[in-house]
């Protein structure tokens, strides 16, 4: 079959010839059709002989070939691998845009990129311009103007080079262009069955910062090779980026009890040039067609339920379900409202006393954070501080809190303290929370002693040496530290020697397991005795009834918070609330 010749059907946008060049030597192969060629074509055939042979002079590897009209002429096999095309080769005068949409490996973005560049090399005057670069991602392209006719699209030199755009240089799996490319062809099959797990690492960062960035790449190459040899040849591996996999299954069924094995293989111990280190990994699964059709769908779901099985606790796998979808709108919802509060200023803070125990006099008043949302009503702080951590605007919220809560506080009669909750997202940046702390006690000119800061446990587990830092720098200015919700997360009596806490917060949990007779009265006795004999404070959260009260005073616990004493009130109600006569709790013995 004469190259391209214009008798020939116009079947495919492949010509036979190109691809079997492919395998020998192109240039050569287009000498000899060349040579074979007997009497010159008719009808405009010149122009598209003497443009394709332009083209082929120009092709190393994948080529595209687009008439004036950006409509395809031909489309080589290794070009199509390279972007991800599906299915049969694609159709000869197939408009330039739909052929890219069906290029699995390109982002809308790069579609619309590819198409603008293309569209300005036509519109260049005659002659031949330079062939322009373009580079997307790990995938280079050149785009040639054909002289008198359309464009040619290069695709990398050489097919090592072409395969390397491909791979993931640290593991050797596939990379994100790869995956892309592999799902498109696995949903383009006719019963488009496909299974996708989204693998995410748990605790990898606290592998990399604890023991540096090489012994962190030898763990992934380990992980890759455990995933691999529990994969079957038909399943694609590949690793996203970061410390994130995928993997695509050619069948749905099946992806679960694959997904509990990899969950528990990988979280068996590793050995990495001499650490020791243990990992976990948290899977979501979406499987098409019943989840989704489409390839950016199906992967967006995928990552829904793998956001449900982090939130979950981690080390699981979730498959996604439909209330997913409108969990991730809820909660896009809330994130655009929260994002609107902060700048509209829709946060208050409401205050809480804190009373010494058996006195009853008030030593402070915790500032709680309200929201109120015109089309919400009040959020409560549980429902949006979550959201506000992820996305970092707990950062500019606290700041204002601190603020706020100060100058309140160096309005009121009494030189009372006030307690501001501070996340453990506001530690990461030890010198931002330190100038926050600074200019919120010398705008309002509280004395640093009448700030308490209340943090969590999880404050803790971020780089110790870094937040003790931080922590000795606030009691070097005066500020007290609290350790709120005591008991609840990873608490271990072993971190109040870490740092010399001058409160501990016995979790509102506690005192309300009291009455049911239960271990919560050993832990609010045996974490009072503690505190007393070590001289940190101990408050019992969330007293209710006479009884927790009395209790409180029982075993020894120094202050107590909570609805009996007053709910949280807003500002102007503080000053009736220090005027008010002490509630002491009545003598009563808790048996
Ligand atoms: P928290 O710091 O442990 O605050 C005590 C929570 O217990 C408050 O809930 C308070 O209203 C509630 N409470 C107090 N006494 C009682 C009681 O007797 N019974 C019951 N059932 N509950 C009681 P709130 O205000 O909803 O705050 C929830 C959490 O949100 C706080 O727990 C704190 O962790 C967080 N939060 C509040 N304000 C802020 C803030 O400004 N910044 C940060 N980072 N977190 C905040
Ligand atoms: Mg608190
Ligand atoms: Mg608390």
């Amino acid at each position: 079959m004469p190259l391209a010749s214009p008798h020939a059907p116009p079947r495919t946008g492949e010509t036979a010839a190109i691809t079997r060049a492919g395998a020998q030597s192109k240039h050569k192969a287009a000498a000899n059709h060349k040579a074979k060629r007997s009497p010159a074509p008719v009808t405009g055939g010149a122009r598209e002989e003497s443009a394709l042979r332009d083209a082929i002079r120009g092709l190393e590897e994948g080529m595209v070939v687009l008439d004036p009209d950006l409509r395809l002429v031909l489309c080589n096999q290794s070009a199509r691998r390279q972007l991800g095309w599906a299915g049969a080769p694609p159709r000869r005068g197939l408009a330039l845009a739909r052929l890219l949409a069906r290029a699995g490996a390109l982002e809308a973005a790069e579609r619309a990129m590819i198409e603008t560049r293309c569209r300005a090399l036509l519109a260049t005057a005659a002659g031949a311009p330079q062939p322009e670069k373009l580079t997307l991602g790990d995938l280079s392209l050149r785009l040639h103007r054909l002289a008198g006719f359309g464009v040619a699209i290069f695709l990398p030199t050489g097919a090592s080079e072409g395969e390397a755009a491909l791979r993931d240089p640290l593991t050797g799996l596939g990379n994100r262009r790869a995956f892309q490319a592999a799902l498109t062809a696995a949903l383009a099959r006719p019963d488009g069955e496909v299974a996708l797990i989204l693998l995410d690492l748990d605790r990898f960062k606290h592998v990399n910062d604890s023991f540096g960035h090489p012994v962190g790449d030898a763990l992934l190459r380990l992980v890759a090779e455990r995933l691999r040899t529990s994969l079957r040849a038909a399943d694609t591996l590949v690793r996203l980026g970061g410390d994130e996999f995928a993997i695509l299954l050619p069948r749905a069924d099946g992806a679960e009890a694959l997904a509990e094995r990899l969950v528990d293989l990988v979280s068996r111990p590793y050995l990495v040039e001499g650490h020791l280190a243990n990992i976990g990994a948290s899977i979501g699964i979406a499987r098409a067609p019943m989840d989704a059709r489409e390839a950016g769908l199906l992967l967006r779901r995928a990552d829904l339920a793998l956001y449900a099985a982090k939130a979950a606790g981690r080390q699981q796998f979730a498959l996604f379900q439909p209330e997913m979808d409108a969990r991730a709108q809820a909660r896009q919802a809330l994130e655009t409202d929260l994002r609107r509060a902060v700048a509209l200023g829709q946060f208050q803070l409401h205050y809480q006393p804190l009373v010494a125990v058996p006195a009853g006099n008030i030593i402070g008043f915790e500032a709680l954070l309200r929201w109120q949302n015109p089309a919400r009503g009040m959020v409560s702080p549980a429902e949006f501080i979550p959201l506000a951590e992820e996305i970092g605007l707990i950062v500019p919220i606290g700041e204002w809190v601190l603020r706020q809560a100060c100058r309140t506080a160096a309005s009121w009669s009494e030189a009372v303290l006030v307690a501001v909750n501070v996340s453990a997202v506001q530690f990461t940046d030890g010198a931002r929370l330190l100038r926050a702390v600074d200019e919120a006690l010398a705008s309002s000119g509280l004395p640093g002693a009448r700030l308490e800061l209340e943090i969590t446990e999880s404050v803790l587990l971020r780089d110790a040496a870094e937040t003790l830092a931080i922590l000795h720098a606030l009691h070097a200015r005066g500020v007290r530290i609290a350790m709120d919700d005591f008991g609840t997360g990873y608490s271990s009596l072993s971190q109040l020697r870490s740092f010399p806490f001058d409160k501990i917060k016995i979790d509102r949990s506690f005192i309300h397991e009291v009455e049911a007779q239960t271990d919560g009265q050993a832990v609010v006795r045996a974490v009072a005795a503690l505190g007393t004999s070590l001289g940190i404070t101990v408050t019992v959260e969330g007293v209710e009834t006479e009884a927790q009260a009395a209790f409180v005073a029982a075993s020894g616990g120094h202050e107590m918070q909570g609805y009996l004493i007053s709910r949280p009130v807003p500002a102007d109600a503080v000053p009736a609330l220090l005027a008010r006569p002490h509630t002491t709790p009545k003598r009563q013995t808790t048996g």
